[in-house]
């Protein structure tokens, strides 16, 4: 069996690299330099050339409330394209199983906490992050009119908030634990005694440290077909992958503060959005089906500052 890893270089997809490595499985594996995913042309050249069995597509344009704020065309765009392309032309060339990675932003801003699958398109979006998941929720709806047309066995997961090695640690368009770890870490390492949060503290959200994560995927896209649609009429379209625990932004901070070894004072900057006020999935299908999330926060937390102080780039 062939699988065809598409964002391999990214925080999720190097995490399911490793596990499909560990288990000895064949990838296949292109860099951005060598396929643009947004070319429509080239991605049907690979995928003719190749003929993967297997495609992961954890290829996305990603970041955190600011960059999605700021760059809203670049993400609906390129999101919207590399999803067209790689599952269309994964299609064409006769892959029968894929699965699409999304993300939990998919669910009504104001969807009933913890967050359903049925939630999905019961009502309006989080604004500062609407065209992403518009991308991303095109993204399930082709997956589940490939199959629904064809027959085929594309499936599609969406995780929480994720975290862990190989994340973004850009200051300003990262998401919230990776631009919080490395003010903490650069206030600890300046000696600053304050260091400065993104709005009120009181948005809630849950993260999923990104090997519990990569295990999911796997986990999933090995369920035999009667399994994995067994739960819903029709079959169901996309599964969540969460911890079903969340913390407050407030909290968060604390942790990691405790975790940089940071002692001084944390202020709330209430002119920076808060997003949505709570993203906290239901992820009861997924532990029926037996799987489960097993990286406590804290752990997860002190890993990613281990492997952030490891990486070369990060050393100040
Ligand atoms: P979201 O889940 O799409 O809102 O993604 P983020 O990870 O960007 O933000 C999560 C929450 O953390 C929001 O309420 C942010 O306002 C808050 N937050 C606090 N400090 C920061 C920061 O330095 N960077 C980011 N990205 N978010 C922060």
């Amino acid at each position: 069996m062939r699988v065809y890893v598409a964002g391999h270089r990214g925080m999720v997809g190097s995490a399911i690299l490793r596990r499909l490595a560990a288990d000895g499985v064949e990838t296949i594996t292109r860099s951005h330099a060598e396929l643009d995913l947004t070319d429509q042309s080239a991605v049907a050249s690979f995928m003719q050339a190749e003929r993967p069995d297997v495609v992961i597509l954890a290829a996305a344009k990603v970041g955190g409330i600011h960059a999605n704020n700021t760059y809203p065309a670049d993400f609906i765009y390129e999101n919207l394209m590399i999803e067209a392309n790689v599952i269309h032309q994964a299609f064409r060339a006769g892959v029968e199983r894929l699965l699409f990675l999304g993300s939990s932003c998919i669910y009504p801003r104001e969807a009933p906490q913890p967050m359903a699958e049925g939630a999905l398109l019961t009502g309006p979006l989080e604004p500062t992050n609407e065209p992403y998941a518009i991308a991303k929720i095109a993204g399930i709806k082709l997956c589940e009119s490939y199959n629904r047309q064809y027959g085929t066995d594309y499936r599609s997961v969406m995780p929480t908030n994720l975290y862990g090695p190989g994340d973004n640690f850009h200051p300003e368009n990262s998401h919230v634990i990776p631009a919080m770890l490395r003010r903490f870490h650069e206030a600890v390492r300046y000696g600053k005694d304050e260091v400065v949060v993104w709005g009120s503290g009181t948005p809630r959200r849950e993260f999923l440290h990104v090997d519990d994560m990569a295990e999911a995927s796997l986990f999933i896209m090995d369920l035999n077909a009667a399994t994995y649609g067994a739960n819903t009429q029709p079959m169901l379209s996309h599964i969540n992958v969460g911890t079903g625990e969340d913390v407050s932004i407030a909290e968060l901070a604390t942790l990691l503060a405790e975790v940089t070894g940071f002692r001084g004072r944390i202020v709330f900057d209430r002119t920076k959005p808060d997003g949505a006020p709570r993203k906290l999935m239901d992820v009861s299908r997924l532990a029926a089906m037996g799987c489960r999330a097993g990286i406590r926060l804290r752990d997860g937390l002190a890993d990613t500052y281990q492997w952030f102080l490891e990486t070369s780039e990060f050393r100040t």
